[in-house]
């Protein structure tokens, strides 16, 4: 590469485009460098590095740590201290640092180079006996952590008795000779958990340490995050060395973290938290609760000046806001991290659009800068204003978002709740990296412990999961907490409001979410460059409304059938399917008849000038009759039931009833035998049902074009597209096709030159696709089906792959993603392409789009953007991600 041959770079070496080589962490530490901020001096080992780690069977080469050493003679030059040296001991932190950055899921140690003789000369140097073996003791415990795997308890309980004993509450009151106690009891617990002493030599410590930290990146916290977030396992994290500066030497020291601005809400702001004489991770750990920022202006004002006008030169730098980590040591200000923050959606939308107002960055960055993924979740829920509240305590507003669930105490307990179908809680005094699943698993999160940026909220923002922390009034015991006078135990239901950071008690109503202004402008300033049209599925008004209020320009899909699912038209249906003849089923297809009309009029109205796309009856008949399994059932009961009746002595009135009962059932159960297949799916089903009961179909037809005829009436400019499903064959669509212009004739007569409809199909079976160009002569449009195409191209059953092979295969990397989620680009997308090209052949004005669960997926937005279509379809509430990721595939 760069430098060739060289695993260890300085940071004086390297710039912020050496993020694969140098990880996040390395990489900014050295574009800081040579900006010339004040970051204490040091050096990254490689990511290369790591992975020579790993092939050599987790071993740290000769020639590698040589590397190492020679930089640290550069280190020890330039800092005039030499590492080991009883007299002047240099000291320095060893950090992991992958290339995405991975927010507490890895490990960093602490004031390395400390040992029985160089603690005695940190004191010495320093005067702050007491000062030197706070920092022995972290090293310690951190080592004993990160390098033998000792669970952090074990030292935070001799910690916490030695305080409780001595009735000390501040760790800077520990005197010198009560460090020196608990390091000896620091160093027996390393002995006896690991088998060996704390190592004395100093070189062995950083061997170790480097070691250590490469071997965190694949600790079960770090797999789990990278599998979340779709990170490659073979990436590997760099380490960084670092001389150390001190936060923990007096009271004109400090440590903290800020944002440049708000990550919970995006307003510009200085945001984040400082400790007074701690050193690093005490902020992040949530040990102690930090301070405000604003604190530090009334502390130290002119550290706060210098560390705000570093926060602005760094965010204008990178023209992102930053999440910066900084240590004040007697009153200098070092800089030890600057990273683009984490941020809630809402504030990535308000940054984003600030940022293009203030012209740091153009609009199009704007859009761009939004992970359409994460647009779900401004669409928030919130709590229901008028709702009445037991508000019990109040913490941080961590993470937005309104939550309501069942009180559980540990992340496992959270799995397993959230795999039984239970919403839960998940309720802890701080959580550690350990607790991920548990966060994943919950619908929020409540802490007793902890700042804004404590882990907790930043793992919970990061998924989208309301959080509340730092909620100091709540004390929380074993398998319950109380707040005040109240206790809430395991399994109560709780409330959480992320965005005020109220706790309530019970169950609340949740509200559903609103847009907010700067997203609004996004999704215009998306809209401007997109050129996909964004349609969406609905069947119902409430729904059209829905999504028209979030963009959609159309319905791209109404599924007739869930109309005939509603209760009270359930039976009419089912004695249309149960009818002997045509008469009687005449009858039935008459009373459905108004219903469906009125059903589409709804949706025309909600879609005044928009195109509603009708698709005509789709699945199989016996979905709408009882299961068989229940209908024996039934049938038995009512068999015994008329033996019983007959044989009691007195003829009883009721037999006749039961009598006929049970003749129904069994009409019933001869009709689901009748139609049922060993396919489904594959059977009697879309057109097939259309060709063999054309009074369906006809039906449908005539509601329409009655429900577009008095939509028109009122005013109402109706673009009606009528959609006929699972055509396979040309003769199929011509003989549908015919049907429904002729009911249109009958219907509508002179009137229909008035009438702007068109007859159009599905393309969701894979001859479809390859005779496209015979199809495309008989339809006016073509809407890819691609959940049915994608099932018939693979030959997967949707119904039965998603739970059993194919997660296994997305696991074992036989696929690159499941194809039901993402469009499969090689597949299914060479159908669609071969389709839309011989389509337009034939058709040149054509009209293409995708309807199926791939028109809200956001690399399926892309393809589709590619491959020239007119629109994609999908649910209301992917609406907003559909404009943006559209417009993101047309920048
Ligand atoms: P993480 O990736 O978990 O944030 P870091 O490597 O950033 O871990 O280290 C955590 C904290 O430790 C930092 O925020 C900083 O406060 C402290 N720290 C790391 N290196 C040094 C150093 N050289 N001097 C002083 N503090 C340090
Ligand atoms: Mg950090
Ligand atoms: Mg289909």
């Amino acid at each position: 590469a760069i430098v060739a041959g060289r695993m260890v770079l300085h940071f004086q070496e390297g710039h912020a485009g050496m993020r694969e080589l140098l990880g996040g962490k390395g990489a900014n530490l050295a574009e800081m460098t040579t900006a010339g901020l004040p970051v204490p001096p040091g050096f990254t080992v490689t990511t290369e590095a790591c992975r020579e780690f790993f092939q050599t069977g987790g071993k740290l080469s000769d020639e590698r740590f040589g590397e190492i050493g020679d930089a640290m003679k550069a280190l020890e030059v330039k800092k005039g201290q030499r590492f080991g040296d009883p007299h002047n001991p240099l000291l320095v932190s060893v950090r992991s640092g992958s290339v995405n950055s991975m927010p507490g899921m890895m490990d960093t140690i602490l004031n390395l180079g400390l040992n029985d003789e160089t603690v005695q000369g940190l004191g010495r140097l320093t005067g702050q006996e007491a000062f030197a073996y706070d920092c022995y003791r972290r090293l310690i415990a951190m080592f004993g952590n990160v390098v033998f795997g000792i669970e952090g308890l074990w030292f935070e309980r001799k910690l916490h008795k030695l305080k409780e004993d001595s009735g000390i509450e501040e760790d800077r009151d520990v005197s010198a000779e009560q460090w020196k106690l608990l390091i000896g009891q620091f160093k027996q617990i390393v002995v006896e958990r690991a088998g060996k002493p704390f190592p004395q030599q100093v070189e062995e410590q950083l061997r170790l340490a480097v070691e250590a930290v490469f071997a965190s990146w694949n600790n079960q916290r770090a797999q789990i995050y990278r599998r979340i977030h779709r990170i490659p396992d073979e990436q590997g994290t760099a380490v960084n060395i670092q001389s150390m500066v001190f936060g923990n030497l007096g009271s004109d020291c400090g440590t903290g973290v800020i944002f440049t601005r708000n990550p919970s809400t995006g307003e510009k702001q200085l945001f984040g938290e400082y400790l007074h004489n701690a050193q690093g991770e005490d902020v992040v750990a949530g040990v102690r609760t930090p301070l405000p920022i604003c604190e530090l202006e009334k502390d130290m004002p002119d550290v706060f000046t210098q560390l705000s006008a570093t926060a602005d030169r760094l965010e204008r730098h990178y023209r992102d806001m930053q999440d910066i980590e900084f240590t004040v040591e007697r009153s200098k200000l070092y800089i030890l991290q600057t990273r683009g923050g984490k941020r809630t959606a809402q504030a990535a939308v308000k940054i984003a659009v600030d940022m293009a107002s203030e012209a740091v960055i153009t609009r199009e960055d704007a859009v761009l800068r939004i992970e359409a993924e994460h647009l779900d979740q401004l669409l928030h829920r919130a709590i229901d204003p008028e709702a009445a509240l037991d508000v019990i305590a109040t913490g941080l507003p961590a993470s937005p978002g309104a939550a309501t669930g069942q009180a559980v105490f540990h992340a496992d307990a959270a799995d397993e709740a959230a795999r039984n179908g239970k919403r839960v809680i998940l309720v802890r005094q701080e959580t550690t990296p350990e607790d991920i699943h548990g966060v994943l698993a919950a619908e929020g999160v409540l802490t007793s412990r902890g700042g804004m940026t404590s882990h907790a909220a930043v793992v919970a923002r990061g998924m989208g999961k309301p959080c509340v922390c730092g909620c100091e009034s709540i004390r929380i015991g074993d398998g319950q907490f109380a707040a005040g006078e109240q206790v809430v135990k395991e399994g109560d239901w709780i409330s959480i409001d992320g965005a005020t950071g109220r706790v309530i008690r019970g169950h609340v109503a949740l509200k559903e979410p609103e847009i907010s202004a700067e997203l609004t402008q996004l999704l215009v300033w998306a809209d401007e460059v997109r050129d996909l049209r964004i349609y969406t599925n609905a069947d119902t008004p409430h729904d059209a409304a829905k999504a028209r209020e979030l963009g959609a320009e159309g319905i791209g899909l109404c599924r007739t059938e869930h109309m005939f699912f509603a209760p009270e038209r359930l039976p009419v249906v089912q004695s249309m399917i149960l009818a002997e003849g045509m008469t009687e089923r005449k009858e039935a297809l008459d009373q459905l008849l108004p219903m469906q009309q009125s059903d589409f009029e709804g949706l025309f109205r909600a879609m005044d000038d928009l195109p509603v796309t009708i698709r005509l009856l789709d699945p199989p008949l016996h979905e709408f009759l009882p299961e068989l399994g229940e209908l024996l059932k039934q049938q038995s009961a009512q068999r015994q039931e008329t033996e019983r009746l007959e044989q009691a002595e007195k003829q009883d009135p009721r037999l006749a009833e039961v009598k006929r009962q049970l003749l129904e059932t069994e009409r019933l159960i001869r009709k689901v035998r009748l139609l049922h297949e060993v396919n489904p799916m594959l059977g009697q089903r879309g057109c097939r049902l259309g060709i063999l009961f054309p009074e369906i179909y006809a039906m449908q037809a005539e509601a329409i074009f009655l429900a577009v005829k008095s939509c028109q009436q009122e005013g109402v400019r109706v673009k009606a597209e009528i959609m006929i499903p699972l055509v396979g064959h040309v003769n199929e669509l011509k003989r549908l096709r015919k049907l429904v212009e002729e009911t249109a004739t009958a219907v509508l007569g002179d009137e229909l030159a008035a009438v702007d409809y068109r007859i159009g199909t599905m393309i969701e079976v894979p001859r479809a696709a390859i005779t496209a160009d015979q199809i495309a002569e008989h339809a006016e449009f073509f809407s890819f089906g691609t959940n049915d195409l994608t099932q018939m191209t693979y030959g997967y059953s949707r119904d039965d792959a998603e739970g059993k092979f194919l997660t296994a295969y997305v696991e074992q990397k036989l696929l690159p993603a499941n194809p039901f989620q993402e469009l499969d680009r090689e597949g299914v997308g060479e159908l669609i392409q071969w389709a839309v090209q011989r389509g337009r052949g034939v058709k040149p004005q054509l009209k293409t789009g995708v309807c199926g669960e791939h028109g809200g997926d956001k690399a399926s937005i892309f393809f589709c953007h590619e491959l020239g279509l007119d629109y994609v379809s999908c649910s209301p509430y992917r609406v907003p991600l559909a404009r943006i990721a559209a417009a993101q595939a047309a920048i």
